[in-house]
């Protein structure tokens, strides 16, 4: 794609990468063909082409408009285009860029102003979602009053998680002699705040193959939610934060470990959104050298698991399934979009279900995204709840006992519409 930007966008170190990102592009349109809000809203600007020539336009001009950031804030970012573009082209890179010089950013003149509704919603978001603490209150008060709220606030609220869902026996760390390996694992915030289980069984899991597990009281938010509202500046902050509390560790363990797929993604990516930080580069750069999603640790270690149905879950009376005691459990896997597009990771898990016992049962459409999006549903309800409702459905056709996924945002999400239980799928594991 031929590309004319305008001098002072050019001048910038992101004017430069969206540049060479805009040239890669050779506009042939495979990517629609995989987007979700392409195939729901049937126009070319909520597909990938359409965005890409939004943002061209964007950064030619120099300058913001309305329809620009319509069809922006439309995108989920599952990144399903980049997996199918046959040029590499980095969308998700290009989109960031794209939000941030509609915020103001990189953008010389004013920045679009978002009507009240919105700077409200958006504001409350990035102050809401990072502190896991602050979350878990909402979520509780929201909860409680839930009878009272209107359909689009009661519909993303997540249901939290007992305490007592975590398991209380977490066995000790290895002793020196035993121990095959040293890992960190990250809490993050969201999940911490509605299924902290998750990682009580991904740390029981692995100290009963006698790997020694570490754990910081406030590692906090990854970035990526407030990145993803177009905040770039405010993201970074917490990814300095987060930089600073992990430090210490990143020369004591083998390993970095994140159960949540969606900040995964954003801290593998630490080395190129601090580049311009010289003090936090080297940290970020041995971060994401140490980083790996729990999949990717778990498939190199030799596991001793048995497929068995969490507690208060009933397997369904399919005649082929059996387990331990002679039930088959009928698993269906939803591979989140950060994990398959933005970590491009996929079979593992399958693999280690697979090999635990579990029936894997068959997906359609498994590379379009359930909705979740970090805020997509707040922000955008419509179109999130009708991919959710058409990701259930394609979950629950071959009659499932359970629904598992490795983001803790499909997990709430799938988990609010679906029949079945929806857990994460180190649940199905320890
Ligand atoms: S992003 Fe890739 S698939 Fe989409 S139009 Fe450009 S080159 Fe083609
Ligand atoms: S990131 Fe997802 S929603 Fe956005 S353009 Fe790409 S495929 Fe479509």
């Amino acid at each position: 794609m031929q590309t004319n930007l305008h001098p002072d966008i050019l001048a910038t170190d992101k004017g430069q990468r969206a540049d060479a990102i805009l040239r890669s592009c050779v506009h042939c349109g495979f990517c629609n063909a995989t987007c979700p809000t392409y195939q729901l809203l049937g126009d070319e600007l909520d597909g990938p082409r359409g965005r890409i020539y939004l943002i061209k336009d964007l950064l030619e001009s120099n300058s913001v408009n309305q329809r620009a950031q319509t069809h922006l804030d439309r995108c989920l970012t599952c990144r399903s285009c980049e997996t199918t573009c046959p040029s590499g082209v980095a969308y998700g890179e290009l989109l960031e860029i794209g939000r941030e010089h509609l915020a103001g950013e990189t953008h010389v003149g004013e920045a679009i102003k978002r009507g009240w509704f919105q700077r409200l919603q958006r504001s409350g978001l990035v102050w809401l979602i990072p502190n896991a603490t602050r979350f878990r209150r909402w979520a509780r008060l929201g909860n409680w009053f839930r009878w009272l709220l209107p359909a689009m606030l009661r519909r993303p609220l997540p249901k939290l998680e007992s305490n007592r869902a975590a398991p209380k026996n977490l066995e000790l760390n290895p002793t020196a002699d035993n121990e095959v390996g040293s890992v960190l694992l990250l809490d993050g915030c969201v999940q911490k705040a509605a299924t902290p289980s998750t990682n009580s069984h991904l740390q029981q899991l692995l100290q009963n193959h006698n790997v020694r597990v570490e754990r910081i009281a406030e590692d906090g938010c990854c970035g990526g939610a407030t990145l993803h509202l177009g905040d770039g500046d405010g993201a970074l902050g917490h990814m300095r934060a987060l930089l600073d509390q992990v430090g210490p560790w990143l020369d004591k363990v083998d390993a970095i470990i994140s159960s949540a797929s969606g900040c995964g993604v954003t801290l593998k990516d630490y080395p190129r959104l601090l580049a311009q930080d010289a003090d936090y580069l080297p940290k970020a750069v041995k971060l994401a050298e140490k980083l790996v999603d729990a999949s990717e640790y778990l498939s190199a270690l030799p596991l001793t698991t048995t497929s068995r149905l969490p507690k208060g879950v009933t397997a369904q009376a399919a005649p082929e399934s059996k387990d331990a005691t002679g039930v088959q459990l009928k698993v269906a896997w939803h591979s989140p979009c950060t994990l398959q597009h933005g970590q491009q990771l996929t079979g593992q898990v399958e693999k280690l279900l697979t090999a635990a016992g579990y029936l894997l049962v068959p997906v359609a459409d498994a590379h379009i995204c359930c909705g979740s999006a970090g805020t997509y549903a707040i922000t955008q309800p419509k179109l999130s709840e009708q991919l959710q409702q058409q990701k259930v459905a394609a979950l629950q056709a071959a009659a499932p006992d359970i629904i598992a996924t490795a983001n803790v945002g499909c997990q709430l999400h799938i988990g609010s519409a679906a029949q079945v239980p929806v857990v994460h799928w180190l649940t199905l594991l320890e």
